[in-house]
């Protein structure tokens, strides 16, 4: 058995990695893109080395060594278990010592008639699709409160994106222009302060009298335009 899969190879011509999900998940993080889980059947769509279809990680996270000595790194399960592993002479020490394992692996592989099924590797495991994917690879982030109660203001439309903007610091302030190197300082005009919007517009000296006179009194650490206190 393990003269079958043991195949030598007299020159590495690996193919390149296949336009799939698995060489998709293979170029980016292992730490922030969870690979889906593979329940294998016929072994013809799962990646021998990169797709998880055994506890413990993929077998290319579990024996590195052997995967640097593999001539077709792409193989799936059923051309491994068929054909071999093709591994590329002189076998390393570690890789050896890998190798035992791997075969034994392969020894306990069975195959049989149906295609191999997918689920996104999470407690719940639902079945694998492009929309659960996205939702798991997306971070989760608050609703955006300042935008619904924008949007609630009954004022015209330009008013409503400005304070919107103003309220998330978006707009053309210097420390803004300074971060996309479109302005020489971050510094405010009127005083030693990086100018940012809720500087320019709350503390400010300048902004700061405006609002005293108004009777509005700022306070210190103000989070969003939203929750200003109403005039004295
Ligand atoms: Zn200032």
């Amino acid at each position: 058995m393990a003269a079958r899969l043991l195949k030598v190879e007299t020159s590495v011509t690996a193919p390149p990695p296949p336009l799939s999900l698995r060489g998709s998940s293979r170029s980016a993080s292992p730490s922030t893109v969870p690979l889906p889980g593979c329940t294998v059947v016929d072994g013809r769509s799962t990646s021998f080395w990169f797709d998880k279809w055994l506890t413990g990680g993929t077998l290319a996270t579990r024996f590195p060594a052997l995967l640097s000595q593999c001539t077709r790194p792409h193989a799936s399960v059923a051309s491994v278990s068929s054909g071999g592993l093709h591994l590329q002479p002189p076998l390393s020490t570690a890789a050896v010592g890998e190798l035992t394992q791997v075969l034994r692996i392969i020894d306990d592989t069975s195959l049989s008639a149906g295609a191999d099924r997918r689920v996104i590797d999470s407690p719940s495991g639902p079945a694998f699709s492009s929309r659960e994917a996205y939702r798991m690879l997306s971070p989760s982030r608050p609703p955006d409160a300042s935008a619904c109660t924008t949007c609630g203001l009954r004022l015209p439309t330009k008013l409503k994106i400005f304070a919107y903007l103003a309220d998330i610091d978006r707009l053309s302030t210097r420390a803004n222009l300074f971060y996309k190197h479109c302005a020489p300082s971050a510094i405010c005009a009127s005083c030693p302060e990086i100018e940012t919007g809720r500087h320019l517009f709350f503390f400010c000296p300048p902004a700061v009298a405006l609002w005293s006179h108004l009777g509005v009194s700022i306070p210190p650490g103000l989070v969003s335009i939203w929750d200003l206190p109403a005039p004295i």
